[in-house]
Order: structure tokens, then C-alpha cells, then sequence
């Protein structure tokens, strides 16, 4: 019998474990910290054997094959020995695409991989397509293979999952863009990561299709020094109709064999010009799977808004809050910032994963009239700010919201869009929206309570 062990007991790691028990392999669960009672209780309901709180490195090293949680690095000693004794380690989603058939419809990139996938499952429902939703966004791919069988996934891939791949197969690649993030998990080295993200590539054959954007200059450059076995399709926000997707005025169009689709901006749900980008890879991706044009167009306008991506929270007092807690680098803050109405107070700060803030600076000095840092350790973010507009220092979010609320006037907009991970003050981004969204909704209770 096989001897399946799995590395974390997540998600991805529960996810792991029902597919390998339903296999029939001796499945052993080991996770270093402590289980969630909900992860506990699975994991007894399926009889699968786990240690938490350490690892048995001796029962682990006996396994013939291991899943790793995508959060656990390959430099973690334990995963060193496993390779160097021949081992092989692979990601839960590998594990799961060695047991299904089903297309496989694959987003990564730096940001917009959650909009993209949720997007891309929308139009391809609205298709009538028998398509599950798998991956970082929250679903584990294996659990789906082994309770939730469809023809079709739509999987976002980080590039963790990404470096535990190797015999996967995606039929449809999107790759979003890349820019710098999660660099301290690559020894600081960008081109290490763009690697990773290129990973979607791996086994690609020719009647694929690999969907990318053309205005990301990473990933421009490493497309013209890589053979690209499957067909291409280009998305850029330029008039450019040699490409497969692009804008001219207020329309985005898309291009797939010889078919034209095109829709007005202002019907399609999500806006700024990174949402864009993010329609047309999906709308790429619809086309191939031969979803019609009424069903792209009423799956553009009726795709509900993301929680936690420039998230309109609400408006008090003529003030507009918007949470983009998701905004964990300075990619995705600089298309915040360049999406809202100034003036902007702008909440931002936490854990700094080694960000180069230079190409925030022209449009915070533009358009934020306040920059309130919120972190543990604001010196750097206060530091490269100073001189660009005006920064206070907080240390928390009811200090931040007392400063907010010191400081705004009708008109303004407040957002939450922090360019920096959430683990100082908060649990994950999810806890720091919900607690920002929380005080804005005490603030419209307290506005309507007030006598006008
Ligand atoms: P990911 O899953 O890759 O983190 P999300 O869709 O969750 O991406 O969005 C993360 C953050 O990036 C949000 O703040 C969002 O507003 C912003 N964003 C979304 N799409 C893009 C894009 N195409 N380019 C840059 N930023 C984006």
C-alpha cells in the first residue's frame, strides 16, 4: 500500500488527505502547529492517522510519496531530507491532477488571480459548462477530484503550488502579470519567481492556449526569450487590435478564431483599469471554451464584486471607505490609488516583505492628501513617504480610524490598501477588512442615528 504523507493540515492538506484515503493509500497527516478543530474532527471522520504540534520525522521519512502545504518553504530541513533521500515532494494540486481527466483552467500571476478565477467560473456557469472551483481561492483541488467531480476546473495557482509541479497539465494558462512579491521566499531573487510563475508552461502542448498580458514588461521580456509551445492569446489595455484582447475608448474587445466580442466598460461589474485586464483574460478564456457572447455580456455585468479587492464599503457623511485589504503589495495599492477619487486618505502599513515604494510616490502626491500608516514598525513607510505628502504613524486600526476621523471632510475618499502583508497586527488580510469594514459600519450606525 502507498504511503501518502501529508505536510500541513490546511486546506489543502485535508484536501490531500480525502483524495489519498479515498485511494486506498495509508495516509498520515503531520502538521507542526496546532489543527483546527474543523481539520481535527475531518481528519477523525476519516480515519486518517495525523500528528500536530511537531513532526515525526522518522514516520515521515518513511513515506513513498509526500503532499507539502503550499505554505510550508523547500529550504524547511525535514523537506531537505525527504529529497535528498529521494522522496518526491509535490503540491496538492499535482497530487490531484494525477487523478482526473478534467480540463484544467489555470490563473496565476502577482495579482488578480482571485478576481480572474472567480471571474473566468462565473462566465464559464453562465456558458452551461460543468466546471468546479479549485485552488488558492479557497477550495482544495484534491478534495473536489475525489467528492466533486466535474469535466472542467478553474484553479488559481500560487506560485507555491506552482513549485511543487511537475507532470501537471493546464489546457487553458492565464498568466496576470508578475511584479515583485514574496521575494524573501526566493532569496530576494525576481528572476527565481517569475520562474515559478512560469511554471504554468511546464507540459503545455500545441493546441493549448497560454493567455497573458503584454503591458507587463516581466512578463514581455521573458516571453521573448522562451519557446512557448502552446498558442498564445495577448490582452493589453492599449488600441492595439493586432493582440487578442484590448481597449479602444470605453471598449474592451477580444479575439478568438476569427470571432470578435465586444462590450462597453461601464456594463461590465468591476472596474479600474486592473479589472479590465482581468475581464479580458477571462473573456479569452470563455471564448475558447465556447461561451456565447449574451451570456460573456451578462456574465461581465452581473459578476458580484470581490470582498476584500476595492471593496466600496460604504458612504458616511459624503465620505467614501473603501477596503482593499488584499492589496498585500505595492502593485496592487499603485492600481488602487490610480482607481479612486481624490483626495484620498490612505491607510496603509504592516508587514514590509522588502517593497520598493518609488513607483507609489507621483500618484500618492497627486491624489493622497494623508497617508496614515498602521503597522507595528511604520519607521520605512513613514520614512519613504515623508517629503511626498503628509504621514502620521499609527499602531492599529481604532488609532487609525481616530486620525481618519480627525481628518476627513466631505468628498474624501478613505482607503484601506495597506501594500504590505497583514500578520503584525491582524491574523490574515480577511481579519484586517472584516475589523475595517466593521468600525465604517459603526460609523453609518452613528450617522444614522444622528438627527439631520
Ligand atoms: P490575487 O489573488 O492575485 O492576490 P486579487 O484578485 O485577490 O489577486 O487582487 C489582489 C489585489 O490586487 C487587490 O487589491 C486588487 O484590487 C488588485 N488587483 C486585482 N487585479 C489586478 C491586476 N490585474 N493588476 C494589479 N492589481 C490587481
Amino acid at each position: 500500500m502507498m504511503k501518502l504523507v501529508i505536510l500541513g493540515g490546511g486546506e489543502s492538506g485535508i484536501g490531500a488527505a480525502r483524495l489519498g484515503s479515498r485511494l486506498g493509500h495509508a495516509v498520515f497527516l503531520s502538521d507542526s502547529g496546532p489543527l483546527t478543530g474543523g481539520a481535527r474532527h475531518a481528519l477523525e471522520e476519516m480515519q486518517v492517522e495525523f500528528e500536530e504540534g511537531g513532526h515525526d520525522a522518522r514516520r515521515v521519512m518513511q513515506a513513498d510519496l509526500v503532499v507539502k502545504s503550499p505554505g510550508i518553504p523547500d529550504t524547511l530541513p525535514l523537506v531537505v531530507s525527504l529529497r535528498a533521500a529521494g522522496v518526491e515532494v509535490i503540491s496538492e494540486i499535482e497530487f490531484a491532477g494525477r487523478h482526473t481527466d478534467a480540463a484544467m483552467y489555470c490563473i496565476t500571476g502577482s495579482n488578480g488571480k482571485t478576481t480572474t478565477t472567480l471571474l473566468l467560473y462565473h462566465l464559464l456557469r453562465r456558458g452551461g459548462l460543468d466546471v468546479g472551483l479549485a485552488g488558492n481561492v479557497g477550495h482544495s483541488l484534491a478534495a473536489r477530484v475525489a467528492t466533486d467531480p466535474h469535466a472542467a476546473y478553474v484553479v488559481e495557482l500560487s506560485s507555491f503550488q506552482l513549485d511543487g509541479m511537475s507532470r501537471f497539465h493546464c489546457d487553458t494558462a492565464i498568466l496576470t502579470n508578475i511584479t515583485p512579491d514574496h521575494l524573501d521566499r526566493y532569496g530576494g531573487r525576481f528572476e527565481r519567481y517569475v520562474d515559478s510563475k512560469f511554471r504554468v508552461l511546464q507540459n503545455a502542448r500545441p493546441r493549448d492556449l497560454f493567455i497573458y498580458g503584454t503591458d507587463c514588461d516581466a512578463v514581455r521580456e521573458r516571453v521573448s526569450r522562451t519557446r512557448i509551445v502552446p498558442r498564445a492569446a495577448r490582452f493589453t489595455c492599449h488600441d492595439d487590435p493586432g493582440q487578442d484582447a484590448w481597449m479602444s475608448g470605453d471598449r474592451l474587445l477580444a479575439r478568438h478564431e476569427g470571432r470578435l466580442f465586444s462590450i462597453d466598460r461601464r456594463e461590465i461589474s468591476i472596474q479600474g483599469r486592473h479589472n479590465m485586464y482581468n475581464a479580458q483574460a477571462a473573456v479569452l478564456a470563455a471564448m475558447k471554451a465556447g461561451v456565447g457572447d449574451d451570456d460573456l455580456r451578462r456574465g461581465l455585468a452581473t459578476f458580484p464584486p470581490v470582498e476584500h479587492r476595492l471593496e466600496r464599503v460604504a458612504v458616511v457623511n459624503g465620505v467614501t471607505y473603501i477596503n482593499d485589504s488584499k492589496a498585500t503589495n505595492v502593485d496592487s495599492a499603485l492600481y488602487a490609488l490610480e482607481s479612486v477619487p481624490p483626495p484620498v486618505i490612505w491607510i496603509a502599513g504592516g508587514t514590509d516583505k522588502g517593497n520598493d515604494y518609488a513607483a507609489l510616490k507621483a500618484l500618492a502626491r497627486e491624489k493622497v492628501k494623508l497617508l496614515v500608516c498602521m503597522g507595528v514598525d511604520n519607521a520605512r513607510l513613514s520614512r519613504e513617504f515623508s517629503g511626498t505628502t503628509e504621514v502620521v504613524d499609527t499602531r492599529g486600526l481604532d488609532e487609525a480610524m481616530a486620525v481618519v476621523a480627525a481628518r476627513v471632510v466631505p468628498g474624501d475618499t478613505v482607503l484601506l490598501s495597506p501594500c504590505c502583508a497583514s500578520f503584525d497586527l491582524f491574523r490574515n488580510y480577511e481579519d484586517r477588512g472584516r475589523q475595517f469594514k466593521e468600525k465604517v459600519m459603526n460609523l453609518t450606525r452613528q450617522d444614522n442615528g444622528r438627527d439631520h
